[in-house]
């Protein structure tokens, strides 16, 4: 008789830098200890009753078995066509649109499709926490270059800098996650002048792209037909039609790169559920809601500002994005000389607002004395949290 010895074999990790994401973390704590939750972007308050009637209704049609590898066609088409009319750029929805499971398989899907080992791949930091673990599972080396600190300008000349022959591919995102900062016309002028003599693919990361604030205008890749011929635009619904836990995004690509793209989201995800894609596209065919997007939260923002201008906070501007940046070395509080992740959680834990380190954005855990707020919440939850945070 032969016992049965359970072994399990000892992994060799492939991410040694990895832990839990820091939203997750954050997110716990806050439940755990009762705190306001302005760490992890999402919203605390419903969607449009009439997305979600719209997914119902797809499911009571009996829209319940997979979709095409691709996406339902009325959703690629609706997203080719709102493409078109925001920024003047026609993606074919048959060959150039595909649905995700969100923006963050997206973009990981587009890495393993384009990157090679040896490649280099450029992110500007601070960058959001999946960029790079993704890099490195396809084997690509991660090239960090800087935003300006302060002011989180894209340096042009860092930038030109570290494109090598080796750089298969430079990752941006506008409006920016975490610093709040949007680029600007010149700014994407300037690196369509800069990719021009070269074979450097862009990712453009535009989740946030219906929250820009101020009377400005989103600088889509699409717009840009220099760098739209050599990018994927990777954005999603859960952040425009408050519904991150849906998980549905999208990816715009030439067909080139986009019949790529599918050859490894095929065996990746497959397809994403039916009956949300169909609702999606019922719902966004009005374009009221995404155009109404930016009032909505510069209303909230302005509430959270104003609020905030009551407080030992520093603020940093806000042009886009439902998130806030705060400076904490005015605090009146011996913790404001903590590194901002123990910061983070002794406001969480003892305060009872949850916030993200800027720290987490950063490769080597630069540390600025800056935290981040996410503002898309019920008044009263903005409320709550601004009385707690005015004791500092
Ligand atoms: N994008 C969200 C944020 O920055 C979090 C997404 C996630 O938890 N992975 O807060």
């Amino acid at each position: 008789m032969t016992a049965t010895l359970e072994y399990t074999p000892a992994l060799q990790t492939k991410l040694p830098h990895v832990g839990t994401t820091i939203f997750t973390v954050m997110s716990q704590l806050a439940a755990e200890k009762g705190a306001v939750n302005l760490g992890q972007g999402f919203p605390d308050f419903e969607c449009n009753p009439k997305l979600v009637d719209a997914v119902s209704d797809a499911m009571q049609r009996g829209l319940n078995q997979y979709p095409p590898m691709t996406g339902v066609p009325v959703l690629r088409e609706t997203i080719a066509h709102k493409i078109q009319g925001m920024y003047g750029r026609r993606y074919d929805p048959n060959t150039e649109i595909t649905i995700t499971a969100g923006a963050t398989q997206a973009i990981i899907t587009v890495i393993l499709a384009v990157v090679r080992p040896g490649d280099e791949v450029i992110v500007l930091e601070p960058c959001f926490d999946s960029y790079v673990p993704n890099i490195e599972l396809a084997g690509g080396t991660v090239v960090p270059v800087p935003l300006t600190p302060g002011t989180f300008r894209p340096d042009f000349d860092k930038i030109a800098a570290a494109l090598s022959p080796k750089t298969r591919a430079i990752l941006i995102n506008s409006p920016h996650n975490p610093s709040a900062t949007t680029w600007s016309q010149a700014d994407m002028l300037k690196l369509q002048e800069l990719l021009a003599p070269t074979d450097v693919l862009l990712i453009s990361d535009e989740v946030y792209e219906h929250m820009v604030f101020d009377g400005h205008d989103h600088q889509s890749t699409a717009r840009y037909p220099g760098l739209a011929a050599r990018a994927f635009i990777v954005s999603s619904f859960g952040k425009t039609y408050h519904v991150t836990g849906w998980k549905v995004g999208y990816v715009a690509a030439p067909a080139s790169l986009t019949a790529e793209f599918r050859k490894v989201h095929q065996f990746n995800v497959f397809t994403v559920n039916t009956p949300m894609q169909h609702g999606l596209a019922t719902y966004m065919a009005d374009p009221q809601a995404h155009l109404e997007l930016p009032m909505f939260y510069r209303r909230k923002r302005d509430l959270f500002r104003a609020g905030l201008a009551n407080t030992k906070f520093k603020l940093l501007p806000c042009e886009g994005t439902y998130f806030q940046c705060v400076d904490i070395s005015s605090l009146g509080v011996p913790e404001r000389k903590l590194p901002e992740a123990d910061f983070c959680l002794w406001l969480t834990s003892e305060i009872g607002v949850a916030a993200i380190p800027l720290s987490a954005f950063y490769g080597n855990s630069f540390d600025q004395h800056v935290v981040r707020f996410c503002f898309a919440k019920k008044d009263e939850t903005l409320n709550i949290a601004l009385e707690r945070l005015a004791r500092l």
